[in-house]
């Protein structure tokens, strides 16, 4: 390093970034392979990536997508959601869901989270959330810690509903023997680059329900009865439109890093499992401070997406942001609850939400990415702890 590439800051340590992927050869011979075999979209890579990652999750059928806010739509249209009908979904969230659920014409009805101890869609409020016009439950397994899945499928089987799962966050995680996004009746999966299977953009759409399948399939490219691929492998000359579809396709590229990701993704989890242990034995030792989801119930192994704290009552979250950033530590807030965007403010009979109400303004994300340091962890928690003293 030269001298004119020193930092500004004289002296300060390196930025931690809230999360940072990791680029090697294996990576790049993956994707440079894609680009050499010259056919860049729908082809081998992608049939590849999508039977790979139905056989980890253990569904019958799995659809590479453009980006996980498409996985999100085309599972509410397969699920036939539409104008005149409600969705359940937590206000705690990242917007896509809520979007994807106006996009198709229905209405979003927010729920409540459990409490600080567990950020995850409360099941009595779920229930209590229910009309005759609900027609699905989507929940998101916050941070990669998996929801009350049993209570919300007997649920949903009980009232008629679909349930979909935002398995963002959740890619590799485990309940009872069972990946999370395969057990609603449809997953849905992120590939985004801060996300546990980075691939830049990218999505998957998980069932193990051949009609909801056949459906996604088709939406996912026009509605077109057969693909490119097929046509140029001579299993097909022509093709019939039969439902009003989208372009959701990926290309050869991303799936090609997909499958490198995918082979890494449990192993990353455990790594980021190993980095959240360290942060809660650290964290244990700041005054006030509250960290979700301690202790991991039996058959559980959570996919550990986020690093949240929920900060004493009454910090000033800006200021120990700020604080953090100056001394080159990057945090974020997961989430803004969706019910205080302006584009959602116009619920006028919206349910009250007292617990995620409380939480939000307390929440901080910090730094968590596979191949971080203990090192890098502990020097989090100082400038935190530091932050804390500092605003307090
Ligand atoms: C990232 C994310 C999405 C959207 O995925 P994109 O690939 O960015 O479209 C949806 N839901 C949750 C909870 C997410 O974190």
């Amino acid at each position: 390093m030269s001298e004119s590439d020193q930092p500004l800051t004289d002296g300060a340590p390196p930025t931690i970034s809230l999360s940072d992927v990791l680029v090697d050869e294996e990576l790049l011979s993956a994707s440079r392979d894609a680009i050499a075999s010259g056919w860049w979209s729908m082809g081998p890579r992608v049939a590849a990536f999508e039977q790979e990652f139905a056989a980890h999750c253990g569904a019958t059928h799995a659809f590479v997508v453009a980006n996980g806010t498409a996985a999100i739509h085309l599972a509410l249209l397969a699920a036939g959601i539409g104008p005149g009908d409600e969705v359940v979904v937590p206000s705690l969230t990242f917007v896509a869901a809520a979007n994807m659920i106006c996009a198709v014409g229905a209405t979003p009805v927010f729920c409540d989270i459990v409490g600080p101890d567990d950020l995850n869609l409360d099941l009595e409020d779920v229930a209590a959330a229910l009309t005759p016009r609900t027609r699905a439950v989507l929940p998101v397994h916050y941070g990669g810690y998996p929801c009350e899945m049993g209570g919300l499928s007997a649920l949903c089987e009980d009232a008629k509903l679909v349930l979909i799962e935002d398995a963002a966050h959740a890619p590799g995680a485990v309940i009872d023997g069972r990946r999370l996004g395969s057990i609603g009746a449809v997953g849905c999966f992120s590939f985004f680059s801060n996300k546990n299977l980075p691939v830049g953009e990218g999505g998957m759409v998980v069932t193990s329900d051949d009609d909801l399948a056949q459906n996604v399939r088709l939406a996912r490219s026009h509605g077109m009865t057969t693909l490119t691929w097929d046509r140029h492998r001579g299993h097909a000359s022509g093709y019939d439109v039969v439902l009003n579809g989208f372009n959701y396709r990926l290309d050869e590229q991303r799936a090609a890093i997909g499958s490198v990701q995918l082979r890494r993704l449990d192993a990353n989890n455990a790594l980021r499992g190993h980095l959240v242990d360290r942060y809660r034995t650290a964290l244990a030792s700041v005054d006030g401070l509250v960290v979700p989801f301690a202790g991991t119930a039996r058959g559980v192994v959570p996919a550990y997406h986020l690093m949240e704290v929920l900060l004493p009552e009454g910090s000033d979250r800006d200021r120990v942001r700020a604080d953090m950033l100056a001394a080159g530590v990057q945090t974020s807030v997961h989430y803004p609850p969706i019910h205080t965007f302006a584009a959602f403010t116009s619920y006028a009979d919206r349910r009250a939400l007292p617990r995620t109400d409380a939480v939000a303004p307390r929440l901080l994300t910090l730094p968590l990415y596979p191949h971080m340091s203990d090192d890098q962890v502990d020097r989090v928690v100082a400038v935190l702890a530091d932050a804390l003293a500092g605003a307090g």
